[in-house]
């Protein structure tokens, strides 16, 4: 019964987006074959953002910048639920990953490494001279709030690393019961990527006391990459004060002054990207809806698990399965890298597993500006493929 409807939705939905959607995307756009990404960043972006990058530029010391950045700063603050410093950085989400090593570790950080992405996050602190612990799980498996606790008791440590949602394994981190426990710890700045999560998942950073919550615009927010964002509490900003060679281009308090003395970045920065971003927080906050924003990456997300568990498995721990994308465990052994270009033929591409889980899963995102629908297609597409 179950069976049946699930197929009648994908065929219907087949037959709709097969007017609508792949002819149009398998168009050729500047010169390449254009094929939909449903792969964890960089994300599809839509043809209206895609046109807000070409507007005429303007100086970034002129008071039309300001007024954007004044127009920017608090729609980001709405999203991330924050009255803390905005910072844009013109990187990638790297970049403020290595931005908030540098400026709030003082005595010795805590990494929680449970995939690739937190394991970089600890190497970039080490590679800028940082006193390094870890605690390290099975990929698959999240960090969890006893974890943490137990370490973080011994008083050793001033600052706190987590990964929101470990994009190479599909994991999303109970960030709120973690939060709980980092609030016994008033001295320890609490640093969050929220990379692959921040615009598709509430975050509340101010109620949940994240000292540093960053992220990178080419996964959630859909546009394209080039551009970081980073929302910085007064405790990150007085730990920086404390913090010797925080560096040049990522030092925080320098953001600050110059935010403070003319809403203005220290460097040039990519204006057409923070236009662009402009543009999209107004189609976020105004034309979506920020919670619906959110209902509709859980809906996409809900719609992928259930796929993945009737054809395939999933490879996370069920209890905390991210919300934008979907690791599917590769228990048929098919041949992703064939599927990849089965789908490519039809416009669309998905990514494989991250490393070491190459072929034997693969990941299917589901963020950003993507629709349930587009999702429903894709499926139906690797459905007829693999069948
Ligand atoms: C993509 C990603 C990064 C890296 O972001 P860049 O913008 O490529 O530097 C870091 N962390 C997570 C969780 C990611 O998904």
């Amino acid at each position: 019964m179950n069976e049946i409807n699930e197929t009648n939705e994908i065929n219907e939905t087949n037959e709709i987006n097969e007017m609508n959607e792949t002819n149009e995307t398998n168009e050729k756009k500047g010169g390449i074959m254009h094929k939909k990404l449903f792969i964890p960043g960089p994300t599809e972006v839509r043809d209206g953002v895609l046109k807000e990058m070409s507007v005429p530029m303007i100086g970034h010391r002129s008071k039309e910048f300001s007024d954007l950045m004044l127009s920017v700063v608090p729609k980001i603050q709405k999203i991330l639920y924050t009255n803390n410093f905005i910072i844009i950085s013109t990187s990638s989400g790297t970049g403020l990953m290595e931005a908030a090593s540098r400026n709030t570790i003082k005595k010795k950080a805590l990494h929680t490494v449970c995939g690739a992405f937190s394991k970089r996050w600890a190497q970039i602190s080490k590679a800028n001279g940082k006193d390094v612990d870890t605690i390290e799980t099975e990929w698959g498996k999240a960090i969890t709030p006893e974890m943490i606790d137990e370490k973080l008791k011994t008083g050793e440590y001033d600052t706190l690393f987590l990964t929101h949602n470990e994009t190479s394994t599909g994991i999303m981190n109970p960030i709120e019961e973690i939060s709980e426990v980092v609030k016994k710890y008033p001295d320890v700045v609490f640093c969050v990527d929220a990379v692959s999560s921040m615009a598709g998942v509430k975050i509340e950073t101010d109620k949940l006391g994240v000292d540093v919550l960053l992220a990178s615009v080419q996964k959630a927010f859909a546009l394209p990459p080039g551009l970081a964002i980073a929302a910085v509490s007064e405790k990150a900003l007085k730990r920086a004060e404390e913090v010797e060679n925080r560096g040049y281009y990522f030092d925080f308090l320098t953001f600050k002054k110059y935010w403070d003395k003319k809403n203005q970045t220290p460097t040039t920065p990519s204006i057409s990207h923070i236009h662009t971003l402009n543009y999209q927080l107004d189609k976020i906050l105004n034309q979506e809806g920020i919670e619906n924003r959110f209902k509709r990456h859980l809906e996409m997300a809900e719609y992928t698990r259930k796929w993945a568990k009737e054809k395939f498995e999933l490879f996370p721990d069920e209890r905390y399965l991210s919300i934008t994308l979907t690791t599917v465990k590769n228990n048929r052994g098919i041949s992703v890298a064939d599927l990849n270009k089965e789908l490519a033929k039809r416009g669309a591409t998905i990514s494989n597993g991250y490393g070491d889980l190459k072929e034997k899963t693969f990941r299917i995102a589901h963020m950003g500006d993507l629709t349930l629908d587009e999702i429903k297609w894709l499926l139906s597409q690797i459905d007829e493929i693999i069948k």
